[in-house]
């Protein structure tokens, strides 16, 4: 008797298995302690809330590279941040080329840039896919800011305006006055749209780098 639950069955029998809790002083077994998994919910969450709290304000006293180093092994599983690193690196050099010729570009002209190449090249479609892929990327590297590279976050950060302004640019001389692409009024409209989307996330990616590297 001393170690079986002491609650009372549907079939109003006494059960049989062995108590695993004392729940509000009686002894429960898993299945009776159901019951009261509303109270251990609220109990576990406030711990946890507690406890991570303690290590938010060991945190907060370390110097900011450490905080960052930490934040890498916390958040996911390592080997798993190496890998969307990874993903996330490939994802700028197939888009931008890699970050050395892009700081490079930095003081190259229009024309000169390799980028605008690539750009002039691309017919309407392609040239209105990459605007959304540019875009996907800057939100991409917003939301995993503290795992990413921190070279081609820089890189990035840095090239931000430049290549916002050659996409621009393009537009301009290229796909906004006609010239060889004929648009329609409704493909105009979705052009300027998704301009007006690459601006926001690429500014909310350069706060967010901001107060992440900057502070
Ligand atoms: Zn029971």
């Amino acid at each position: 008797m001393k170690y079986r639950c002491q609650c009372i069955t549907l079939e109003g029998r006494r059960c049989k298995k062995a108590f695993s809790f004392v729940c509000n002083k009686a002894k429960c077994c898993f299945i009776h302690a159901n019951a009261y998994l509303k109270y251990v919910l609220t109990i576990q969450n406030a711990y946890k809330g507690y406890h991570c709290r303690k290590y938010v304000r060991l945190l907060a006293r370390l110097p900011c590279d450490i905080q960052g180093k930490i934040l890498f092994y916390m958040r996911y599983d390592a080997k798993k941040n190496k890998c969307i690193q990874k993903i996330l690196c490939k994802k700028v050099d197939t888009l931008l080329g890699i970050p050395q010729t892009l700081r490079i570009g930095f003081v190259l002209a229009f024309f000169e840039n390799p980028y605008t190449h690539t750009l002039i090249q691309m017919d309407k479609t392609e040239f209105a896919n990459n605007i959304l892929q540019i875009s996907h990327l800057y939100k991409l590297y917003t939301k995993y800011m503290s795992i990413i590279n921190h070279d081609y976050a820089n890189a990035l950060y840095f090239i931000n305006h430049y290549v916002i302004n050659i996409i621009a640019e393009c537009v301009y001389r290229y796909h906004f006055i006609g010239g060889s692409y004929l648009y329609t009024k409704e493909e105009l409209t979705a052009l300027n749209n998704s301009m007006q989307e690459l601006k926001k996330v690429a500014d909310v990616f350069k706060l967010e780098y901001e107060y992440h590297y900057c502070q």
